[in-house]
């Protein structure tokens, strides 16, 4: 009796623990990808083709990097801003605006959509389209109803993690799904109220969602594809919201959409001289003709010698910004002016090409300069002129 009634004691302490744990543990924990990478892209491209008007064109000329761009927050962001976790849910049972370890989605949306305002009215379409992409993969995110909550990763009886099976649900029942092809005009919404918003609908469905799939143990129903279905036009209809809502913010026009596809070649350090005794690297980016970066495939060469060019990430930035190496290693062979050439290439645009020509000082270790050759004949002319100097003094001085 006495060892049943501890057993129960110790049942419920676990029990206890785990809930106290569910509770407060903050999602420093791992996954929450929400919706795989090809599901933000889904959602995107939707949400491009449907967006009305010119700043519809806008989106649909640049729907390829917006597909690169959405993925960020996840793909990039995520291994290098101790701040991105949480910016991708709302624990609605314990959400609190000061503690950000309950979810951060909601101001994220808001400072993003403030953010790619800014960046409109300014005419910086390279940060407008890395915020657009931001804006519809935070409020996707929260479209998936296991970011709504603090029990967010259940498993069923048969040991199946939840959480990974939602965040693939797009993909996996991608031919089933009903894609809205119509959304009237987007909304102006209050970007922080609205993600809210959305976070209580995914929650509304989750007793749905645990008692099919845990309680009742089925493997899938029709209605958790209706379920899916629906968020997805959700999160393709949010997405539209949030960008028209900072469009309208902006009170800007949509750029005119250059019709020929070129690359540029923008140089970010300077390379007039280029000191041979030493490893020295050329920084650039490469962007369209609307001052969109572009990632691109480089090929650079000086005096004919093959140089290296590395992609160089920035938390910032992540896209279309790249470093040449100059390694001296290299270029002990180059003459006093040699000529540099980056050629810049990507399928669909006209090619960059930039040619400089350099001047070359130093030369690499090893190699005696010029200058020590001087120095060289300089002092044996002086040893002799001394050596003659003496005795021309030894004949003239009284023996
Ligand atoms: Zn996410």
């Amino acid at each position: 009796m006495l060892r049943k009634s501890r057993l129960n004691l110790a049942k419920q302490a676990i029990l206890c623990a785990i809930v106290i744990l569910l509770v407060f543990c903050p999602r420093s924990c791992p996954i929450t990808h929400a919706w795989s990478v090809s599901g933000h892209q889904a959602i995107a491209s939707k949400a491009c083709r449907l967006f009305p008007g010119r700043w519809g064109d806008f989106f649909r000329y640049y729907e390829w990097l917006l597909n690169e761009t959405v993925a960020y927050p996840d793909t990039f962001y995520k291994g290098r801003d101790p701040a991105e976790g949480s910016r991708h849910y709302v624990n609605l049972e314990v959400w609190n605006a000061s503690r950000p370890e309950t979810g951060t989605l909601p101001s994220a949306v808001e400072t993003y959509g403030r953010s790619m305002a800014d960046a409109i009215k300014a005419g910086d379409w390279n940060k407008v389209l890395l915020d657009a992409g931001r804006l519809s993969h935070y409020i996707s995110d929260i479209c998936q109803p296991y970011h709504s909550t603090v029990n967010y990763d259940p498993v069923t009886k048969s040991g199946i993690r939840l959480h990974a099976v939602w965040d693939a649900a797009i993909m996996t029942h991608l031919s089933e799904i009903r894609f809205i092809s119509f959304i009237g005009t987007p909304q102006i919404v209050n970007l922080a109220e609205y993600a809210l918003t959305l976070a209580r609908q995914s929650y509304s469905f989750l007793v749905e969602i645990n008692t099919t799939l845990i309680d009742l143990g089925q493997p899938w129903s029709s209605r958790l594809t209706e379920i899916v279905e629906n968020r997805t036009n959700t999160a393709i209809i949010a997405t539209t919201n949030v960008w028209h809502t900072a469009v309208a913010g902006s009170n800007a026009n949509a750029p005119i959409l250059p019709e020929n596809k070129k690359l540029n070649i923008v140089a970010t350090s300077l390379l007039q001289t280029i000191d041979v005794s030493r490893d020295s690297v050329f920084e650039f980016v490469v962007t369209d003709q609307l001052g969109v970066k572009v990632a691109s495939e480089i090929r650079a060469d000086i005096a004919g010698i093959t140089l290296e060019t590395e992609s160089h990430l920035d938390l910032a930035d992540p896209l279309g910004r790249y470093r040449t190496l100059l390694q001296a290693n290299k270029l002990g062979g180059l003459g006093a002016v040699a000529e540099f050439i980056v050629i810049a290439q990507r399928s669909g645009y006209v090619p960059a090409r930039l040619v400089v020509s350099v001047q070359v000082l130093g030369r690499p270790t090893g190699q005696p300069d010029y200058m020590i050759y001087v120095s060289i004949v300089a002092s044996i002319f002086m040893l002799i002129s001394f050596v003659l100097l003496v005795r021309e003094y030894r004949k003239q001085a009284p023996m």
